[in-house]
This record gives structure tokens, C-alpha cells and sequence, in this order.
């Protein structure tokens, strides 16, 4: 398999070139350059695969330049050392109609963790097959719960260092004591005054910055991904959803072969991205339902075709969506408008110039044969967050209740009832403030500090505190750095400088 550019500059890179560069050089995203194929004889092959067996046959279909051991033994590493349960991703079911993808059972309690344990192997592996010499400096804006994974991910290997930036007001406090409390030889953490846009705008401008790579690259230094522009994060996310179907059909939810819908809570566009690639390797999906929250430029644009970031940010209960420019669109566009991707280069100018662009009739009629969009306001997600504990005893994370209370939505308007996985990012223990106020009430928390309100919810509900979050305000704290966001290359520079 071959990647290219969805802005025209690049082809014919391997995965392993992918993976290392992480973003186009014009400053597009690699695309795999052919669609695979899993026909129904390969579905019912696979449909009795453990999820390291699946993980090993979709990774090898893209990373055809790894041998069939490499793929393994990132798989292995990745997934069977104890850094998740048994089952990895576990789907529960809550009514005859619905079951949760639970995605977030691995070292960080958020779903990024699914991609995060296996992109170092990957690049690790990579960086030897393309020669790399220079330390790769992994360089990532985080909206909260990419930081951490990707901090757990990389931490220790050798040749890569890992530096973050989180808006200092835009994550939640579980994520920020995760993220200051890092320990690792290889790891820097540093807030930006600003919202998850200004750190990610600040990181992009690094990357495409063509001058400061050439003066680290003299230093044998250079800049990589671990944000979903980075295919080598996408890719281990589409096996998920093989997994949850193939569970739900040998539990006797659905018929092998029989449609599924799946619901996701979007922000940068890259998980629900990898349902799409899903689909379109040949996984029986009737809708994708996009669920956005009160930042809901996603449901407009799906609406309209207009991409219109020029409206105010919301920072809401659900903060890992709180996102105004979704990157990964920007591979559905290309894939939707028949990979033009002259056209895409100019979309991405419009939007860069003018923080707007909007996209023709008919790649938005092909967008919207799969995909269906809305969004929660604050009071409606915890509203679902109070009804789905007492009507199914089951504790949801304000993500997920995102998805959850939208999936209701798309019941009403369409009236399709078709059976549907909503994808579970988080433990509703990362966001226990918004999830115990939701259903216990303001006054059961008064003068509860962020760690009392986590052992509140455990007590009430029964449910243990999950090991990454136990103890973390008795951690030592180690990042205590805080900048402005115009001098996040400053930052970046002093560190990799730094020994
Ligand atoms: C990152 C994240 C999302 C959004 O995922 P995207 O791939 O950016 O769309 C949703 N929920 C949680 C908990 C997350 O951490």
C-alpha cells in the first residue's frame, strides 16, 4: 500500500514514510492510495478473531512494507502486556437496540490510548526502515486526553522525544494532574494561554514552519505527529470497529453480514474518520451518526456545506470536542469529492485566509448518504448523562453522552431503528465533577476538592476508580511550565535544545 497527499503534493510514500512525516510536505494528509477490500468470505473469516489476531490482519492490509512479525510484535506490545484488560475494547449492551463500544479501558482512560499504544511501535519500527537518523521530536497539541496518551506512549523509547501543549484553561483537572505529573526522560508538558484552537494553530505553524526545520535538522533533529493527522494514529483505530461488530454478531445482536449504524463524539473528525474507512473496506455500516456539542460547526457544515469557523468557541463539560478546525475532514473531502484534491488545496486556503469554505452539491451528497449530524447543548448532555444511569444503571462520560443523546435525536428525526454501537471515548471517572453533578446534584459536592468527588462517585455508584486516575494529586508535580502561545516555538526550540 502507497500514500499520497489529499493536496496533490506527494505519492507513492510507504507507511513507514507516512508514519515518520507524519503531515505532507505541501501540507496536506497521506491517504492510502487504494481502498482495501474485505469481501463477505474475509468478514466471516475474521468474524471469530480475537482482537489482536484482527488487529494484526487489518494493520498488515495498510503496512504492507512491515513484515507479518513486525506487525505483531507491535500488536503485542501494544495490546497484550497487561496494558489493557483481557477484553480490550468491550461492548455492553443497553437496550435491545443499542449497545456502548467501551474504548477506554487502556493506560490514560480515554480512547486515544486504542491508537497511542501502538503508533511508538510503529515508529520505532519505521524509523529504521527509513533510515532515520535524526531524534524524532513528537510534537502535540492536546485538547486533553491526546497529551497523556501519547506522553504514556512515547515515554522512554529511544530516538524520540515527546513535547505537549494544553490550553492551561481548556481541560479538565483529572487530565491536567495526568499530563503535570508525567514521568519519562523524554517527555516535556507545557500549558498555552489560549483554547485548544491556539495550541493547535501554534503546533501547525511549527510544522509547516520550513525554516525551523532546517535548523533543527542541522542540530539532527526532527518534527513528528502524534495528533489523527498522523495515518499511523487512524489506522489501529479502524479495527475497533470490525471488533464490535464482529462481538455483537457472535453474541447475537445482529447477522453476520446484517447492517450496523455507529454513533461517535467528534471533535478533530479522526475517530469517526476510521468508522468511515471502515465502511469503506467493506464493514456492513448503514449510518455513521456525527455527534458534536455546543462547538457544533460539524452538524452546520454537514447541513449546509459551508464550513464557517468564524463563530465564537464554547469550552463545554465535554472538552476533548471543544474544536473548531476538525483536520480529519479534510480526508473525507477528499474521498467524497472523488479525490480532487486541487480542489481540496484550495478548500484549505479558503479556510486558512478566511476561515470559511464551502464545498459543492455533489461531494456533499455523497457525504451525506453516510453520515448524518447533530449536536447536544450543555444541558442536554447531562441531562442524558442522569437518564441513562437510572434507566440503564450505566455511568457514561459527558463524550459519550454527547453521542448518546444525538443517537436519540437521529431515532426521532428518521425513525430508523436499526441496531447501533455509540463508541464510549472515556471513563466517566477523567470527567467526575460533570458526570457527579449531572446525577447527584450541585449540593451533594459542595466543598469537594476533584479527588474527593472521584471517590463520591466510586462509593455511590459502586463502580471502582480506575487505576490511571487513583492517587494522581499525591503524585509529584513535574510541568509546571505556562506560555503564550505566540511563543510556542520558542518553547519547542529551548527543548530540543535542552539535553
Ligand atoms: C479525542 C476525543 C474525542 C474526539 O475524537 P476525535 O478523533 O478528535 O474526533 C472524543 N472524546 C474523547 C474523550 C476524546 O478524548
Amino acid at each position: 500500500m502507497k500514500y499520497k497527499s489529499t493536496r496533490g503534493g506527494a505519492s507513492g510514500l510507504s507507511f513507514s514514510e507516512a508514519v515518520v512525516k507524519g503531515l505532507a510536505p505541501d501540507g496536506g494528509l497521506f491517504v492510502p492510495e487504494k481502498p482495501i477490500v474485505i469481501d463477505s468470505l474475509d468478514l466471516s473469516a475474521m468474524s471469530s478473531m480475537n482482537y489482536e489476531q484482527l488487529a494484526i490482519n487489518i494493520i498488515s492490509r495498510y503496512a504492507d512494507d512491515f513484515t507479518p512479525e513486525e506487525v505483531k510484535d507491535c500488536v503485542k506490545k501494544a495490546y497484550s502486556f497487561g496494558s489493557f484488560p483481557e477484553i480490550v475494547a468491550p461492548v455492553t449492551n443497553i437496550n435491545d437496540k443499542l449497545s456502548v463500544l467501551e474504548l477506554y479501558h487502556g493506560p490514560t482512560s480515554a480512547f486515544k490510548d486504542m491508537a497511542l499504544q501502538i503508533l511508538p511501535n510503529f515508529m520505532t519500527y519505521a524509523m529504521k526502515k527509513t533510515g532515520e537518523e535524526n531524534e524524532v521530536i513528537i510534537l502535540t497539541a492536546t485538547s486533553g486526553d491526546t497529551g497523556k496518551a501519547a506522553l504514556e506512549g512515547f515515554k522512554d523509547i529511544p530516538g524520540i522525544r515527546v513535547m505537549v501543549f494544553y490550553p492551561e484553561d481548556g481541560v479538565s483537572e483529572m487530565q491536567k494532574y495526568q499530563m503535570i505529573t508525567q514521568q519519562g526522560n523524554n517527555v516535556r508538558v507545557v500549558a498555552v494561554k489560549g483554547n485548544f484552537d491556539d495550541a493547535q494553530s501554534g503546533v501547525k505553524k511549527i510544522f509547516s514552519d520550513e525554516e525551523f526545520a532546517s535548523v533543527i535538522a542541522k542540530d539532527g533533529k526532527e518534527l513528528s505527529s502524534a495528533n489523527s493527522i498522523n495515518w499511523g494514529r487512524l489506522l489501529p483505530q479502524i479495527v475497533y470497529y470490525f471488533h464490535a461488530y464482529f462481538t455483537m454478531a457472535r453474541n447475537g445482536q445482529i447477522r453476520l453480514g446484517a447492517k450496523i449504524n455507529f454513533v461517535v463524539p467528534t471533535g478533530n473528525f479522526g475517530n469517526i474518520l476510521a468508522c468511515y474507512y471502515a465502511k469503506k473496506a467493506g464493514l456492513p455500516i448503514n449510518r455513521i451518526i456525527c455527534a458534536s456539542n455546543d462547538n457544533n460547526i460539524l452538524s452546520d457544515f454537514m447541513a449546509t456545506g459551508t464550513y464557517n469557523k468564524n463563530r465564537s468557541f464554547m469550552t463545554t463539560i465535554s472538552p476533548a470536542m471543544d474544536i473548531l478546525i476538525s483536520s480529519n475532514l479534510e480526508r473525507l473531502l477528499f474521498d467524497a469529492s472523488g479525490e480532487d484534491a486541487v480542489m481540496i488545496a484550495s478548500l484549505m486556503d479558503e479556510l486558512k485566509r478566511d476561515g470559511v469554505y464551502t464545498v459543492d452539491n455533489r461531494t456533499m451528497n455523497n457525504i451525506n448518504e453516510t453520515f448524518w449530524a447533530s449536536y447536544a447543548t450543555e444541558a442536554e448532555t447531562l441531562r442524558t448523562i442522569t437518564d441513562t444511569y437510572n434507566k440503564y444503571n450505566y455511568l457514561v462520560d459527558p463524550h459519550t453522552a454527547v453521542g448518546l443523546n444525538v443517537y436519540e435525536k437521529y431515532r426521532q428525526t428518521t425513525g430508523d431503528d436499526t441496531t447501533t454501537v455509540a463508541v464510549s471515548t472515556a471513563s466517566p471517572f477523567k470527567f467526575n465533577s460533570s458526570v457527579a453533578e449531572a446525577i447527584f446534584g450541585k449540593e451533594a459536592l459542595e466543598g469537594l476538592d476533584e479527588f474527593e468527588v472521584l471517590e463520591y462517585l466510586s462509593e455511590k455508584t459502586g463502580i471502582e476508580i480506575p487505576m490511571p486516575l487513583r492517587n494522581l494529586n499525591k503524585k509529584e508535580i513535574l510541568h509546571k511550565k505556562v506560555c503564550e502561545a505566540s511563543d510556542m516555538k520558542k518553547e519547542v526550540l529551548e527543548y530540543i535544545c535542552s539535553k
